[in-house]
């Protein structure tokens, strides 16, 4: 499960994993992961150990 946010439809979600399109390493400990939400908007979640955002990020 991955809590993302959604600004489109601006709430926080669990999504399962069968909601993630895409992962990518960025780089080194930084990996982003493509997500839908349940209303099928585009979520880039950015997670990884060199970043100071707390929490999920969201483009
Ligand atoms: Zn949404």
């Amino acid at each position: 499960m991955f809590l993302a946010y959604c600004g489109e439809c601006g709430d926080r979600f669990l999504l399962p994993a069968n909601h993630v399109i895409g992962v990518h390493n960025l780089d080194i400990g930084v990996i982003a992961v493509e997500l839908t939400c349940y209303e099928g908007h585009h979520i880039l979640l950015i997670s990884g150990n060199d970043i100071d955002i707390p929490g999920p990020a969201t483009v």
